[in-house]
């Protein structure tokens, strides 16, 4: 019996209200939970006097409790309850508030230790609801990652039942790997993990664990990628490139012509394309893509591009149906908003190959969308994806070509795991006459002359993007977008057109504000960071971004991005009245930095890889413990320990439950 599927409600102690608490921590099932790793431990025996405890500082006392506790009834919904400890030299006055149960289970005279901050006076010293265990139990402790109304103890004591419920934990590698690797058992590593009978075994508790993840990680996607190494099923005959360059309305950068050239040759060759081209914004990765997919067609093959949004999905759609109007490619959107009869339509002709390219968002991936002959999967802005996401499409139609593009930096160790052994085109030069953005950087003090500026540029026929924070977020200190907009429509602003776009529209509702911003009529576009990716209106000079300090440095680049699109100068300004040094820094680089590269370079050694990883970037499953920059050298030795296994024992027969860890892993991956 597998206890580890079990629903965790199904824990002593966890009742509904409580599963309710876990479940907001990601924490659904007994094995949810026992993958709940504590922050750091603390060790009870590691005890000071008060006499040496430094203010402000949380430690460990040791002391005896002196008098018995006194209730006292504050008002409803607030008891204290108040005793005295010694530590032998001075008396500590402990305050309990509303813990009943600590309360009852005290006995004076008998040892403590009390964990918290002491407040110290002349005479005598003090203690606000430290956490208090019997000195007799003064062992090391979990602490646990948690939200307010989950104590840490009760998630320790969930996670010992837990752990006494399944049992001794079996063991998913095989003894030559542990050896190889000198890795603890698995058993071994999750209860020490959670209760450490020493310290020192932690580190190879951790090691252990970490190693598990990531190999888990590995061997799901290698699996994913098994189709790689299948022969080309779709083999270009005729480069068709010309005659798509032909089409467009500039010449091509000899860094495009050469991204074009590495996929055409890939499609030519006996293996299935697999290629990456990663490009910073603007540096005209969409017409790559049309080079690509217009030859697939000409070849006879159908062809779909995948975005991460509507508003990206209809925009490609718009523009590629404008190219190919001369031409007999048959284009198609298709869209989480597109009317139900429409959609049936669309499918049925993409069945029967009447459509020979399909636009579209995750729509594209759902079970009933079938291909006659589907040769090539483009997908824009890849990260937005989920690696399960990509699979699925590349799924479809019989082993398509892969193409994904990216405006990403991703960290060499990390591309090689997430892309694998996925080729990689850079775009490493912009088209030509593309001017620099001037970028400033201002406090909120400037913002009469900001909008008089864009009063100026709209005048001249330009238009401006405003982005202000996160409706979605509900933050009660920033003003919302909308608030914002409608503001400005009546003061600043009036007598000229002012939109609105922001994630909580519906699909439709943002198209066609982002329809009327790109034809012009709207004239000034305030907006959350929806618009963010891949939008392109070149008429569109001024990026205005509030509270730029909230946003990482990457993102701003992405946003600064949509304007310089045009002829005209564009202008980037950041306000901020955030005073930290670090935050102006920050901001300095990017005012300072044009190139998308060493702007995530910068962003990453900053502030992290946390803040990187922590906005799901990467597409990834989540990882419980491992951390894809930390474990670089563990990430190495998985990878070829996933190489080995899969060599022996494609299928991972001899290794049942890591199978069903692999599972667990990749199904969590659905957004
Ligand atoms: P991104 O790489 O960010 O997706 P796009 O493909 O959207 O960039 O291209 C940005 C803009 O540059 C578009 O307006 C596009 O028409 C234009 N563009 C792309 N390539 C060239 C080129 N070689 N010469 C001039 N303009 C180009
Ligand atoms: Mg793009």
């Amino acid at each position: 019996m597998n206890y580890g599927e079990y629903d965790i409600r199904y824990l002593k102690g966890v009742g509904e209200k409580t599963a309710r608490l876990y479940n907001k921590l990601g924490i659904f099932t007994v094995d949810d939970l026992i993958r709940h790793y504590p922050r750091k431990y603390l060790d009870y025996g590691n005890t000071v006097s008060v006499k040496d405890a430094p203010p402000d500082t949380p430690v460990f006392i040791k002391a005896t409790m002196i008098t018995p506790v006194k209730e006292s009834m504050i008002r409803k919904g607030l008891t204290l309850y108040k005793c005295n400890f010694s530590d032998g030299e001075t008396v500590i006055r402990v305050t309990i508030f509303n813990n009943k149960y600590l309360a009852k289970a005290l006995r004076t005279f008998d040892d403590y230790i009390l964990y918290g901050k002491v407040e110290k006076t002349f005479t005598s010293a003090s203690m606000s609801s430290p956490q208090i265990e019997r000195a007799d139990k003064a062992e090391v402790h979990p602490v646990y990652p948690t939200t307010e109304k989950l104590s840490v103890k009760a998630i320790s004591n969930s996670v010992r039942n837990a752990l006494a419920l399944v049992g001794k934990i079996p063991e998913t590698l095989s003894d030559d790997i542990l050896k190889k690797y000198d890795l603890v058992s698995l058993d071994f590593a999750t209860r020490q993990i959670h209760f450490p009978t020493d310290e020192k075994n932690v580190e190879p508790a951790r090691h252990r664990l970490i190693f598990d993840e990531l190999l888990t990680l590995q061997l799901g996607l290698l699996k994913l990628k098994e189709k790689d190494v299948k022969g080309n099923s779709c083999k270009i005959k005729k480069d068709f490139t010309n005659e798509f360059y032909s089409l467009l309305p500039f010449t091509p950068t000899g860094a495009q012509q050469r991204a074009v050239a590495d996929c055409i040759e890939d499609m030519q060759s006996d293996r299935m394309m697999n290629r990456l081209i990663q490009g910073d914004v603007g540096s005209g990765k969409t017409a790559v893509a049309g080079a690509v997919i217009y030859t697939v067609i000409k070849n006879g093959a159908q062809a779909a591009l995948m975005a991460p949004t509507e508003i990206l999905a209809t925009q490609h759609f718009e523009s590629f149906k404008k190219l190919f109007a001369s031409t007999d490619v048959r284009v198609a959107l298709l869209t989480g908003s597109v009317k139900a009869g429409e959609k049936k339509e669309i499918k049925r002709a993409l069945c029967n190959g009447e459509i020979d390219l399909i636009v579209g968002t995750h729509a594209l991936i759902q079970n009933d969308v079938e291909f006659e002959n589907l040769g090539l999967v483009c997908t824009d802005e890849q990260h937005r994806f989920g690696v399960q996401q990509r699979a699925n499409l590349a799924m479809k139609g019989d082993n398509p070509h892969l193409m994904v593009m990216s405006a990403t930096p991703i960290p060499r160790t990390l591309g090689l795991i997430i892309y694998g052994d996925l080729d990689i085109s850079l775009l490493d030069e912009l088209p030509p006459g593309r001017q620099e953005i001037r970028t400033d950087v201002v406090t909120s003090a400037y913002h009469k002359r900001i909008y008089k500026f864009i009063r100026d540029a709209v005048d001249r026929g330009e238009q401006a993007y405003i982005v202000c924070s996160l409706v979605d977020e509900g933050e009660s200190d920033l003003i919302s977008a909308k608030e914002y907009a409608d503001n400005l429509a009546k003061n600043e602003f009036v007598g000229y057109s002012v939109g609105l776009l922001h994630g909580k529209m519906k699909p439709a509702e943002k198209d066609k504000v982002m329809q009327s911003f790109a034809e012009g009529e709207t004239q000034i576009l305030v907006s959350t960071t929806v618009v963010e990716v891949g939008v392109d209106v070149p008429n569109a000079t001024v990026m205005l971004i509030e509270n730029a300090d909230r946003f990482g440095l990457s993102q701003l680049h992405q946003l600064r991005g949509r304007v310089g699109r045009g002829k005209n100068k564009s202008y980037c300004i950041l306000v901020s009245d955030n005073k930290s040094d670090s935050s102006r820094e920050r901001l300095q680089v990017m005012k300072h930095t044009s190139n998308g590269f060493d702007i995530a370079d910068y962003d990453l050694k900053s502030r992290g890889p946390g803040d990187f990883f922590g906005k799901r970037q990467h597409g990834l499953p989540d990882l419980k413990i491992a951390d894809m920059l930390e474990d670089t050298e563990t990430l190495r030795q998985c990878r070829e320990c996933a190489l080995k296994m899969l060599e022996s024992d494609p299928r991972l027969d001899g290794y049942p439950e890591l199978c069903e860890r692999i599972n667990n892993m990749f199904r969590k991956t659905d957004y």
